[in-house]
């Protein structure tokens, strides 16, 4: 078998992905919920190739960066974790974001006055 980097929308991909999954959600919390009720893991199984997708555990990478991601880190989305995971992870990244500019600022502070004024 040829390992050809198929885009991450490829059939072939695709189906690896989900056969390693065990056509599973492989959401273990990314999402809001803790799937504590199904031991720790998102439940969804996939139907089809319509309502479960494929993308690496960070979900903020661009679609070009997320074609190169090799298959192996490829995980199984079903919609709802991959939505809501999507949404925590764009929100973890801007909280991340105001404190890398309030640490900026503290260090310009510090580097003025030798002391942390806060
Ligand atoms: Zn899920
Ligand atoms: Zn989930």
């Amino acid at each position: 078998m040829r390992t050809h980097r198929t885009p991450i929308v490829g059939a072939k991909t695709w189906e690896a992905v989900m056969n390693r999954a065990g056509w599973q959600c492989q959401c273990t919390g990314s999402c809001n919920s803790k799937h504590t009720k199904t031991g720790g893991r998102c439940h969804v199984l996939t139907g089809g190739r319509e309502d479960m997708l494929i993308a690496p555990s960070d979900l903020l990478l661009s679609d070009v960066a997320k074609a190169r991601v090799p298959e192996g880190e490829l995980l199984a989305w079903c919609d709802s974790c991959h939505r809501q995971a999507t949404t925590k992870q764009r929100k973890a990244q801007s909280a991340e974001t105001a404190m890398d500019g309030l640490f900026a600022l503290e260090e310009t502070t510090n580097h003025g006055l030798g002391v942390n004024a806060l």
